[in-house]
Parts: C-alpha cells; sequence; structure tokens
C-alpha cells in the first residue's frame, strides 16, 4: 500500500479533530483538560450549576419571557452600556447611576429595555449602597432567580416581560422599611415617568 501524500495525512488529521471537538457540547469544549480526563466524575455532576460555581459564567434563564429579541435586535435599541447590564447581567460602578439619588415624591421606574413599569418611587429609600434601592416592586413586575456566580448565592432579579437583568435582592439587613429587602438596581436598567404607571 502507498503511504498517503503529506497533503491527505495533513487533510485526515484535520478533519478528525474537527469532527472530535464539533461533536461536544459547546460548554464540555471550554472545561479545561484536568476536568475532562475522568468523564465517568464529570458526568456524574450536577452540569449547570457545576459549570455555574466552577466558570463563574452565568446560568441559562429558561423562563419564557413575552417580550422576545435576539441580541442583534437589543444591540440596535440599547446603548452599549445598557447591552453589557442588561442583556450580559453586568453591573455599574457604584455612586455612578443616573438614579443613584435620584428621590422623586411620585413617579414610576420602568425598564429600559421593554418600558414595563417594575418599581414606584414610593418604593425607593436611601440605602447608601451607591445603586438605587427598593423595598418593594410593582407586583409580578421581577422574577427572582438563585445566581451563583462569584463564589456566592444570591438572588438576581430580572423583569419578568423581557427577561432584561435589573440587580440582586438583599434580605435581612436590616433597613427600616416594611419588608427588610433591598432591590439593588442598576440605574441603566431604568427609565423614570412621572406618571404613576400600572403593571
Ligand atoms: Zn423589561
Amino acid at each position: 500500500m502507498r503511504f498517503p501524500s503529506f497533503p491527505t495525512i495533513i487533510r485526515t488529521f484535520s478533519l478528525y479533530n474537527l469532527t472530535r471537538i464539533h461533536n461536544l457540547p459547546a460548554a464540555y469544549r471550554a472545561i479545561p483538560a484536568p476536568f475532562t480526563r475522568n468523564t465517568t466524575v464529570f458526568r456524574s455532576m450536577p452540569t449547570i450549576p457545576f459549570l455555574g460555581s466552577l466558570f463563574g459564567s452565568q446560568q441559562k434563564d429558561m423562563t419564557d419571557y413575552p417580550v422576545k429579541k435576539s441580541d442583534d435586535e437589543w444591540q440596535a435599541v440599547l446603548s452599549k452600556e445598557q447591552f453589557r447590564v442588561i442583556r450580559e447581567k453586568g453591573t455599574e460602578a457604584p455612586y455612578t447611576g443616573e438614579y443613584d439619588k435620584h428621590m422623586p415624591s411620585e413617579g414610576t421606574y420602568t425598564c429600559a429595555a421593554c418600558q414595563a413599569p417594575l418599581y414606584r418611587a414610593t418604593h425607593k429609600f436611601k440605602s447608601g449602597c451607591g445603586w438605587p434601592a427598593y423595598f418593594d416592586s410593582i407586583p409580578g413586575a421581577v422574577i427572582r432567580h438563585t445566581d451563583s456566580t462569584l463564589g456566592m448565592e444570591r438572588t438576581e432579579i430580572t423583569c419578568s416581560k423581557c427577561g432584561g437583568h435589573l440587580g440582586h435582592v438583599f434580605k435581612g439587613e436590616g433597613f427600616p422599611t416594611p419588608t427588610d429587602e433591598r432591590h439593588c438596581v442598576n440605574s441603566v436598567s431604568l427609565n423614570f415617568s412621572k406618571e404613576d404607571k400600572e403593571a
């Protein structure tokens, strides 16, 4: 048998590797080699929480939100910073947001992405944390999710209409509010209207 020509060997090798790599699920491909060697152990683990805590990546939100847009569509209507915070679950720098020290006596804070009413001015309180703080939301306006990124367990909040990331809820901090909860929300996730808007 004739030995295959050099280009044939290269082509075969490349195809083999491409096939091998592309047959793996995307998340699995991202795992460094030491974690993939013992596949039996790996497969016995709860995949998504394990990956989330290992890489600090965002967990997939499987909620069926009524407002659905692709990343391209969101990028067309949001600023770069809004897209980073709202769609990529980023956090704005503390003490910099437009609504941090904004304390109107009436009006409504709405979702910057889909305009759904989220918080009333009367829900807002001064927490000193550097982000707008609310002790409650308009009923049904926000959805809570367990967020296990950054090596801790927090409660993430998203807009119930479009799934846009708002921030996190913290409990039991001792603020003198009716709920003892603090919805810590990024200003860029919000707009403000002087009107009292209903959900
Ligand atoms: Zn929204």
